[in-house]
């Protein structure tokens, strides 16, 4: 069977390997039918050295497929059925696991197509607790942006942020994968909903999505419009994944007592900030990484009730590295999908 690995930092390789033997007890067999692309893939393909990995590594981190077998002991899944498949292996018995928090496990084996083989081959096994069925009128193309993009962005804004209907939420890099759900997402319960983009092309398409103010930044600093379009007041939740290149100007765009919530940093992992600030206006600060199961299942649950992924490019498999490419160059509008 075909699968996509990465052979060395920014090479990538479609390789024929064995199939996986049939499940085993507590898992299902997967056929990847999509994967969407997201930051953390680029991040993977350029290579960190931080990263604990063994080469070759299937790429791929966040699918959408379909039952191909059940191990012995499965029930509540059919063959054929719509899945997506959680992006990390956790484990299942610890605490957080058993909270329901998935993403805090203490004995995770890693991110899916980071630190170990990912969704980018043709079949898989997977513990039948990290498989979440996809809902009737949902496509496998849109569900692929469930695990990561879509989840991460309900975990951020509802989990952590506690975003509320009526309030005002700046949103970092609205023609973005986690941006495009984002605004949508903040549209849907009633909020105000201020975005940047980095070209005028893209500030037509933030508003046709639902955005209520449009900055170009760069032609306008953002922090400057936010403060004018709030009245001096500035936002109750600003979503932060840019990072270095964004982070103070963020801060400074929140009301006292705001929140502002980050999981990334696509511009810099490093900055500083003014600790006077942070106390006096009482700002709250929250990092957010991955997602839940129930964040995944509320994810597909909005997607089936109409607020769908927007999706800038499909390629095929053999053309990932394309794709990273599009992700990479800035120009995306929305996720780039890889279809099997
Ligand atoms: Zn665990």
């Amino acid at each position: 069977m075909r699968a996509l690995t990465l052979v060395a930092d920014r090479e990538l390789k479609l390789a024929d390997v064995p199939p996986p033997p049939p499940p085993g007890p507590g898992e299902v067999q997967i056929r990847v039918k999509a994967v969407a692309l997201n930051h953390l893939d680029l991040w993977g393909f350029r290579g960190m050295a931080f990263a604990k990995r063994k080469l070759p590594l299937v790429v791929g981190a966040e699918a959408a497929g379909e039952i191909a077998a059940l191990g012995p002991d499965v029930s509540g899944f059919r063959i054929g059925q719509p899945v997506v498949m959680y992006g990390a292996l956790t484990c299942g018995t610890c605490k957080a696991c058993r909270e329901g928090r998935d993403n805090l496990c203490e004995n995770v084996k890693g991110v899916m197509g980071f630190h170990i083989d990912g969704f980018a081959r043709e079949l898989l096994n997977m513990p039948a607790r990290l498989v979440v069925p996809v809902p009737d009128g949902v496509t496998l193309r849109d569900a692929a942006c469930a695990p990561i993009a879509f989840s991460t962005v309900q975990h951020m804004l509802f989990d952590n942020a506690r975003l509320e209907p009526g309030e005002t939420v700046l949103v970092h890099a609205g023609g973005s994968g986690i941006g495009t759900a984002a605004i949508q997402m903040a549209k849907a319960i009633g909020c105000t909903v201020i975005t940047t983009v980095g070209d005028d092309a893209k500030m037509e398409k933030a508003r046709e999505l639902g955005a209520d103010h449009v900055i170009n930044y760069r032609t306008d600093r953002f922090e400057g419009a936010v403060r004018k379009i709030t009245g001096k007041k500035g936002v109750d939740v600003v979503f932060e994944h840019v990072g270095a290149e964004t982070f103070n100007g963020s801060l400074l765009s929140l009301k006292r007592g705001g929140r502002l919530v980050i999981c990334g940093s696509t511009s810099g992992p490093t900055t500083s900030i003014n600790l006077m600030q942070l106390f006096q206006q009482q700002y709250r600060i929250i990092g957010s990484f991955g997602a839940t199961l129930a964040n995944i299942r509320a994810s597909l649950a909005k997607m089936a009730d109409g607020i769908l992924p927007v999706i800038d490019t499909e390629v095929p498999l053999a053309d990932l590295q394309r794709g990273l490419a599009r992700l990479e160059s800035r120009q995306v509008f929305g996720k780039v999908v890889v279809q099997f």
